[in-house]
């Protein structure tokens, strides 16, 4: 029987739904709404999409956005962007005020920035209590230590696991094997499953390009959950029987037209041969549509949990 497909377009509808609704009552309640800060410098067009997207959902979900300096265009007043050769003790200064503003929540430094700013620095400048990218070292500590401490999962690892619990997945024994350890998503989703806890509770091994054997590990796997950037890098063969198959890759293999719009779009593929696969997995995320769309849904999460946190509500 082909797997079940766990879609992010839909249980991202679901979140969404909850936020709203939570945040109405908030509102309510306590006359404040979520304050997230989107910090854009420069134009880069693929930076412009993504900061495009997260403005439209924090919208949808009835949070104040800001963005600090000038519209980039006419048509989107709301979007805005400080100036690329906007000095490094600028853009510091410009987070310390949204540090010390009441009204923000969350703040976001939306990279690539220019070269001449050191990324580290900008992104360690965030107050950790309102980094809801979950990347400064305080909240990496946290998500460690796990339980009570933890503020801010990161986005994409959070929404990974969102995922696998909606999808009723058991966790709680199972062998969870994450191929690639990279910072912002391999390495934070291994930890989080194997925490005590809810969604968690599992075995866990991570698998990289000096692994030996990768094939042998990820066939114990009952989750598999792959973010290399490598196009089909896992071969049917590797998956057990009717395991929960999580492809986290986005790979560019070519362009086509789209039918809707006519213009020309990317043709992207997992790292997982998901004809194949889906034959086998008991469950499967798609590419695109899977893991995608939970990114930005859970940092909207995160910028809701920072003002419970702060109304002492969380
Ligand atoms: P990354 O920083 O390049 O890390 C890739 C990891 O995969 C590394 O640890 C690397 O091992 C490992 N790897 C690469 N090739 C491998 C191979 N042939 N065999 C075994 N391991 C291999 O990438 P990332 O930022 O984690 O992203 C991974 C993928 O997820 C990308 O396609 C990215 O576009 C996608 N992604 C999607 C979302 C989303 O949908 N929202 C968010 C983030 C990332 P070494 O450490 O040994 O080099």
């Amino acid at each position: 029987m082909p797997a079940k497909l766990i879609l992010g377009t839909e249980i991202r509808e679901q979140i969404l739904e909850e936020i709203t609704k939570e945040v109405a009552e908030i509102k309510g309640k306590h006359g404040v709404v979520p304050g997230l800060v989107t910090i854009l410098v420069g134009a880069n067009p693929a930076s412009i999409s993504y900061v495009t997207l997260k403005i439209q959902t924090a919208h949808r979900v009835g949070f104040k956005e800001m963005m600090p300096g000038k519209p980039i265009n006419e048509s989107n007043p709301d979007l805005k962007s400080l100036p690329v050769d906007i000095s490094e003790a600028d853009l510091l200064a410009t987070i310390d005020n949204y540090n010390k503003d009441d009204s923000v929540n969350g703040i976001l430094v939306q990279l690539p920035l220019p070269k001449h700013i050191d990324e580290k620095k900008v992104l360690n400048a965030i107050d950790p209590d309102k980094d809801v990218d979950g990347f400064h070292p305080v909240n990496v500590g946290r998500l460690m230590i796990g339980g009570s401490e933890v503020k801010f999962a990161p986005c994409t690892p959070a929404g990974i696991q969102e995922m696998i619990v909606r999808a009723g997945v058991e966790t709680s024994g199972a062998e969870v094997v994450v191929v690639g350890r990279s910072n912002i998503v391999g390495k934070p989703i291994a930890n989080m499953m194997l925490q005590k806890g809810p969604g968690a509770n599992s075995t866990v091994t991570i698998v990289h390009t000096r692994t030996k054997d990768m094939a042998s590990h990820c066939k114990r796997a009952d989750i598999l959950i792959v973010a290399a950037g490598v196009p089909d890098l896992v071969k049917p063969e590797w998956i057990k029987p009717g395991a929960c198959v999580i492809d986290v890759g986005v790979n560019r293999v070519g362009e086509k037209v789209s039918e809707k719009t006519g213009k020309k779009i990317a043709i992207l593929k997992g790292d997982v041969n998901f004809d194949a696969a889906k034959e086998i997995a008991g469950y499967i995320t798609p590419v695109p549509g899977g893991v995608g769309p939970m990114t930005i849904t859970m940092l909207m999460k995160n910028t809701l949990k920072s003002l419970k946190f702060k109304l002492g509500i969380a």
